[in-house]
C-alpha cells in the first residue's frame, strides 16, 4: 500500500505511522515528494487494513499498489525517478549517453577510447572489469587490474565510471571502484547478485535477460529495490527471437511499455541489441526516438583488435555522429508540434 501523509504531517505522526508499520514487521520506504512524504509498504495489506490507518494523524489517504511490482510501480511515487551518477541526472530532461569499449583491454586501449568519449562530451564511461562470457575460453577480462585502471581513466578525464559486477564474491571491489555498478543480461534473475545490488551504496543499471519478459525485468527490479537501493536504472539490450540477421532483436516497444509501469529510467543499449556496427546508429536513434533516458553504446579505437565485441564496437568516428545525431533526435522530441502540442 502506499500511504500520503498531508502537506502539514509533522515528524512525530510520521514516525508514528512508521512504529505502527514496524511493530506490525511490515517493511517500508519513504518517499520524501516536494509536496508531501509517502510511505510505500509492498506487503502491508497482508497484515494491516487501510481503515487502521487511515485514521491516523497526519495521514491523508491509503491507496492499494494494485501492481505486482510495489516498488517499482509508477503508482508508487509521484513523479519519476532521476539516478544521480556522479552528478549527471539519467531520467531527468537530458539525454544520457553511457560509452565505452566492451571490456577494459589495457591503459592505452582504455585512455584512448576515454579520451575521445570525454571530448564527445560524454560523461559516464563504460567497460568492463569482469566480462561475463558465453565461452570460458574467451578473455574474461583483467578483473581487479581493470578496476584499478578503470579508476585512473577517472581521474585523468574526470569521467564517472560504470562496470559489470558478475559475481557476490568479486561485489565489493566493484562497488568500491564503480560509480554505477552494471548487473549484466544473464545475471538478471541471478537473486544473491541482485540482493547484493539492493544493499549497494551506487546506482545500479539492470539489463534486460535476453529472454526476460517485461514483467520479469521488472521483479528483477524489485529485488534491488527491495533491499533498499532506489537509484535502479533499466537498460533494454535485445532479446533472442528467430530473427537471425543481428546477435539480437532490439525490443523498442519496450521502452514506453516500461516506462507506462514504472517511475524508473530506461535506456537503450543498440550495441548488444544488434551485435553488428552498422546496425548501432540506426537503434540507438530508434531507441531515443521512443523515449529512452539514454543510451549504452560500445566503441573502441581498433575494433578490429578488440578481445571482446569488435564486430559491434563503433569506430570513433561514428561515434562521434552517434552522439550528434541521437542529441538531434532528443532535441526534436522536445519541439512543440505544429498542433502545438509536445511530441
Ligand atoms: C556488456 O555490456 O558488455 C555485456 C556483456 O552485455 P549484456 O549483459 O547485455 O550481454
Ligand atoms: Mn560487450
Amino acid at each position: 500500500m502506499l500511504i500520503l501523509m498531508e502537506p502539514s504531517a509533522t515528524p512525530d505522526q510520521v514516525r508514528e505511522v512508521l512504529a505502527l508499520l514496524e511493530a506490525s514487521g511490515i517493511r517500508c520506504q519513504v518517499n520524501q515528494a516536494p509536496e508531501a512524504l509517502s510511505i510505500v509498504a509492498p506487503h502491508a495489506s497482508q497484515a494491516l487494513k487501510p481503515d487502521r490507518i487511515e485514521p491516523m494523524a497526519g495521514v491523508r489517504r491509503v491507496v492499494p499498489i494494485t501492481s505486482p511490482f510495489k516498488l517499482a510501480s509508477a503508482d508508487s511515487v509521484t513523479g519519476r525517478t532521476v539516478v544521480d551518477v556522479r552528478g549527471i541526472g539519467i531520467g531527468g530532461p537530458e539525454l544520457v549517453l553511457v560509452a565505452g569499449p566492451c571490456g577494459v583491454e589495457t591503459r592505452e586501449q582504455l585512455f584512448t577510447v576515454a579520451r575521445y568519449v570525454a571530448e564527445a562530451g560524454v560523461k559516464l564511461l563504460r567497460a568492463g572489469a569482469f566480462k561475463p562470457r558465453t565461452s570460458p575460453y574467451a578473455f574474461q577480462g583483467l578483473g581487479l587490474e581493470g578496476l584499478r585502471l578503470l579508476e585512473e581513466a577517472r581521474a585523468e578525464f574526470g569521467l564517472g565510471i560504470v562496470t559489470e559486477a558478475t559475481e557476490v564474491e568479486t561485489f565489493d571491489d566493484v562497488e568500491r571502484s564503480a560509480d554505477m555498478i552494471q548487473i549484466g543480461a544473464r545475471n538478471m534473475q541471478n537473486f544473491a547478485l541482485l540482493r547484493r545490488a539492493g544493499r549497494a551504496g551506487k546506482p545500479v543499471l539492470l539489463k534486460r535477460g535476453p529472454s526476460a519478459t517485461l514483467d520479469e525485468w521488472l521483479y528483477a527490479a524489485e529485488y534491488v529495490l527491495g533491499e533498499g537501493n532506489r537509484n535502479v536504472v533499466l537498460c533494454e539490450r535485445g532479446i533472442r527471437t528467430w530473427s537471425d540477421h543481428a546477435r539480437n532483436t532490439l525490443d523498442v516497444s519496450v521502452v514506453p511499455a516500461a516506462k507506462a509501469l514504472t517511475h524508473l529510467p530506461v535506456m537503450v543499449d543498440p550495441s548488444h541489441a544488434t551485435g553488428r556496427r552498422d546496425l548501432v546508429i540506426p537503434c540507438a536513434l530508434a531507441g531515443v526516438a521512443a523515449g529512452a533516458d539514454g543510451l549504452l553504446v560500445e566503441t573502441h579505437c581498433h575494433p578490429e583488435k578488440a578481445l571482446s565485441d569488435g564486430p559491434q564496437a563503433l569506430l570513433p568516428s561514428d561515434f562521434i555522429r552517434l552522439v550528434e545525431r541521437a542529441q538531434a533526435v532528443h532535441h526534436a522530441l522536445q519541439l512543440p508540434t505544429a498542433t502545438g502540442l509536445w511530441l
